[in-house]
């Protein structure tokens, strides 16, 4: 594997002897704070990587600010174009990229490429977009006045990524924001560096090849005291955070002190409603998909699954036969369904949180733990498991980034919906139903509260097309497709007057 990995680093332009330097494509570091990245596949080391220093933060600052003069007078469909480039250089790296994210992060192959695939996606739609950014006309309430709204870039658009989906959402970020006319600085997570890097170079090679200031596409690797740093800076006109609702809320703060735009994309805790009228074989493998695929490492994962009462034993027999049909194991091996997690420090949260879940009132139908022996050498390789739980547990109530899925019964579709909406996280929800009026209420103003909410889908695994994001302490923001791109720019409202008088609104009388 050694060697396909290899491989793999060398065809993305990285370095294959274990240090990943880059110098003239925007990317700064000069070996000064080398961090070592190690792959929770087998605990080897990929590569060591050089961090930031608030300086290298600055001059990239500087370097973006710069390309934006430039950027911001590119016509939107030329900005398109440049996207669609990158997009077609995707397609070209779809394999190697694929394979890095499932090496670096831990997801299975199937899943690393479909990131990739995400990513050429979001270019597609934003080629479209870049003919598409409309503001409205409206009537002017004065005789021979035009009243209509523009929208214009709002400068630079920091990203901060969270380790689990490590360049989809920098690119669901980043597309947008680039057809919007503004620039980009990313932070991607300091677990999952390589990746990004090898991004990075992806694109700055489209501008290079179109003589285009590299400044636009900027990528600045650091942890929290970097994202800190955006998030203080008023040079950043829009930060677009992914990541724990813990470090939402610093970021929300940061931001808010210097009243700056931010879009939070945070933690969820979502939960499948599986009724007397759901298709059982259909549920079955939506329910275990969601808490199982990723490793549980999803956004989206599915953590709570609230059952009708009179279909329980049922529906929770075939869960625990499909769990033991699970194989756990190297996600490059794609006869596995499911990785690691990415470190040691979510192994420890995992069992911390079946200790918890336990010692609350948890009864364990699947029980958990970690692997060894090794196949499981880097130690990051836990067994998905399932408990038994009430929904007010403290537990049940935060997000454990891990595959522990939680069983709970309802008698009434409104319990159940109360049930699922009384959690402070409101990203992705569904129900499993054919009956036409259960789905209606549970997408109606009485049913759920969340971002997103699917009828015979699982929560997890959402398209670029629809708006991406949830409420409470999801954060609110919402990136990606439909009018999304509006975050992205700031709107500018404009009357004109083409007669030979000066009247003013609300017929207000000014004479001298
Ligand atoms: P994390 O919060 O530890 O880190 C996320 C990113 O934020 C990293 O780049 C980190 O360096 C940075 N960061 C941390 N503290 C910061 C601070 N105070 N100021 C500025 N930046 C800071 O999260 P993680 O462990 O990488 O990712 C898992 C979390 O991300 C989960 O809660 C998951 O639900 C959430 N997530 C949400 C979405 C979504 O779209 N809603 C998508 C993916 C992940």
């Amino acid at each position: 594997m050694e060697n396909s990995i290899n491989v793999t680093l060398k065809k993305l332009g990285l370095l294959a002897q274990n240090k990943a330097t880059s110098t003239g494509e925007n990317w700064f570091g000069a070996e000064k704070n080398l961090q070592a990245i190690i792959s929770p596949v087998n605990g080897n080391l990929i590569a060591e990587v050089d961090m930031a220093t608030a300086d290298d933060y600055d001059a990239v600052v500087q370097k973006s600010k710069e390309a934006f003069s430039t950027w911001k007078n590119v016509p939107a469909p030329q900005r398109g174009e440049i996207v669609r480039q990158l997009g077609q250089e995707l397609r070209n790296h779809k394999e190697d990229l694929g394979k890095l994210v499932s090496y670096e992060m831990g997801k299975s192959l199937q899943e690393g490429w479909g990131e990739v695939q995400e990513m050429i996606d979001i270019c597609d739609f934003a080629v479209g977009l870049s003919r598409q950014l409309y503001g409205l006309t409206m009537h002017s309430e004065r005789p021979q006045h035009r009243m209509y709204e523009q929208w214009h870039p709002l400068g630079v658009v920091g990203i901060i990524s969270a380790f689990n989906f490590p360049v989809a959402v920098w690119s669901w970020n980043a597309a947008l924001a680039w057809v919007c006319g503004n620039v980009s600085i990313w932070k991607p997570s300091e677990k999952t560096p390589l990746t990004a890097i090898a991004c990075q170079k992806i694109m700055a090679k489209v501008l290079k090849a179109n003589n285009l200031p590299e400044g636009i596409s900027c990528l600045v690797l650091g942890d929290k005291n970097i994202g800190e740093l955006m998030a203080k800076d008023p040079n950043i006109a829009l930060l677009s955070a992914t990541g724990s609702t813990k470090m939402g809320k610093s970021v929300a703060t940061n931001v808010g002190a210097r009243l700056g735009k931010h879009i939070l994309e945070l933690g969820g805790n979502n939960a499948i409603i599986i009724t007397e009228n759901a298709d059982l074989d259909m549920t079955l493998i939506g329910a275990v998909f969601g808490a199982v695929g990723t490793a549980g490492q999803r956004c989206t994962s599915t953590r709570r699954l609230i059952i009708h009462e009179s279909i329980y034993n049922v529906f929770k027999a075939k869960l625990v036969k499909a769990y033991a049909q699970l194989k756990i194991g190297n996600p490059l091996d794609t006869v596995n369904h499911v990785g690691p997690l990415i470190d040691k420090t979510a192994v420890k949260n995992y069992l911390d949180a079946i200790d918890q879940c336990k010692l609350q009132g948890g009864n364990f139908i699947v029980e958990g733990g970690v692997l060894e022996g090794e196949d499981f050498k880097s130690g990051c390789y836990v067994k998905p498991c399932i408990a038994e739980a009430k929904n007010e547990m403290e537990i049940v109530q935060h997000e454990t980034f891990a595959p522990i899925l939680y069983l709970m019964k309802y008698k009434t579709l409104d319990e159940a919906i109360e049930m699922q909406n009384a959690v402070p996280q409101g990203l992705s929800s569904a129900i499993m139903t054919t009956n036409m009026r259960e789905a209606e209420h549970f997408l109606s103003v009485n049913g759920s509260d969340c971002g997103i909410a699917n009828v015979n889908i699982g929560t997890s695994g959402a398209e670029i097309g629809g708006a991406f994001g949830g409420e409470k302490e999801t954060g609110g923001g919402r990136e990606s497709g439909s009018d999304a791109w509006k975050a992205y720019m700031r709107r500018q409202t404009n009357t004109i007057n083409y007669s030979t008088a000066l009247p003013l609104a609300q017929g207000i009388k000014f004479d001298l």
